[in-house]
């Protein structure tokens, strides 16, 4: 028999409180223990039975650490900006396909292992649409990765010059969700380009990827400097994916604030 007493109908309130103290805090239940009180007062003013109260505490607590982990998943992607869906304006951005924005803003194509592509001149909102993806997959559940081409680059050529190229990519390869922003800023040498094609190719139809790019397909053999890898990695990318033309006007140049130059002017 445990020795632990349980609250009855004699036990004093404090005495349950305390005790609801102690093993919320042993559950590490903060939410429960924040909650209780307050829910227990809808309880009785309701009428609720007392498994529909239990339901309600602890839906507290599964709720918080959801929160908890998505926004742990949030800071820990790396995002240059958290941008939203709901930021989003689409009345500026053309005619883009909404519909299209709204699914995958649902995160189905991170469990799909299948692709993004977002392409169109500066200041269109692409980064602002990887990134609010980012967010929405991290809401999913999913881990999220999110960093520039060229910093993809340098971590993987970090990697393979201790030798631990593979080990990299098999570790990238485990996180569901890897954006690549701005692909075609900055041209590739030979070796990052290399590496590019190492890290697209080690996620095809195993993992998630969304791509930025200033250029269109046509033009990657110019950022990557060779027709043959340039076409390796867009025939792995594209042949799972979704792919956004990008093509109003710069968000960025409509909605600049005036310096004060500008405004003398
Ligand atoms: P890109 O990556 O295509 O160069 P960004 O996504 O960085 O452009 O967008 C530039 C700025 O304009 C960001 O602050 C972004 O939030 C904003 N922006 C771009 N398009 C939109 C849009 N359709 N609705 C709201 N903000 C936008
Ligand atoms: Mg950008």
């Amino acid at each position: 028999m445990s020795t632990t007493s349980t609250p009855t109908a004699s036990t004093p309130v404090s005495k349950t409180a305390s005790q609801l103290a102690y093993l919320t805090r042993a559950l590490r239940a903060p939410a429960i223990r924040d909650s209780l009180e307050r829910l227990a007062e809808t309880a009785r003013e309701e009428g609720w039975s007392h498994q529909e109260y239990l339901a309600a505490v602890l839906g507290r607590e599964v709720a918080a650490r959801e929160a908890h982990g998505a926004e742990a998943r949030i800071r820990r992607a790396g995002l240059p900006v958290r941008k939203t869906l709901e930021d989003f304006d689409f009345a500026h951005a053309g005619d883009l396909d909404r519909e299209l924005i709204v699914h995958l803003g649902m995160a189905d194509f991170v469990a799909a292992k299948s692709n993004v592509i977002l392409l169109g001149p500066p200041g269109t909102g692409k980064t602002h649409l990887a990134a609010a993806f980012a967010v929405r997959a991290a809401q999913a559940g999913h881990r999220v990765a999110f960093a520039t081409a060229s910093h993809w680059v340098m971590r993987l050529a970090r990697a393979h010059n201790t030798g631990g190229l593979e080990h990299e990519l098999r570790r990238l390869a485990r996180i569901p969700l890897l954006v690549i922003d701005e692909v075609g800023y900055i041209p590739f040498d030979t070796g990052a380009a290399n590496l590019v094609f190492h890290l697209v190719a080690s996620r095809y139809e195993t993992a998630a990827t969304i791509v930025t790019s200033n250029r269109a397909f046509s033009r990657w053999g110019e950022i990557f400097g060779d027709e043959i890898v340039a076409a390796a990695i867009v025939d792995r990318l594209v042949h799972h994916a979704d792919v956004i033309a990008l093509n109003g006007d710069s968000y960025r140049l409509k909605h600049r604030r005036p310096t004060r130059a500008g405004a003398a002017t």
